[in-house]
């Protein structure tokens, strides 16, 4: 198996890192309840997408 040969240096690391930050997710108000949902997804609040409901999210299941 390969083995480097050199140890990275903290320099090195942290630079090839910079590219590894995390990007906040882009979260949409539903048109239907004005809660937060992401977009191209159903809203999980109301179960609306695109204005029609997809799904109904009633709560009296037992
Ligand atoms: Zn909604």
């Amino acid at each position: 198996m390969a083995v480097p040969r050199n140890r990275t240096s903290n320099a090195r690391k942290n630079s090839r890192r910079s590219h590894h930050a995390k990007t906040p997710k882009n979260v949409i108000k539903c048109s239907n309840c004005s809660g937060s949902c992401l977009p191209h997804k159903l809203c999980l609040h109301c179960g609306h997408y695109s204005g029609r409901a997809v799904i109904s999210m009633k709560k009296d299941v037992e």
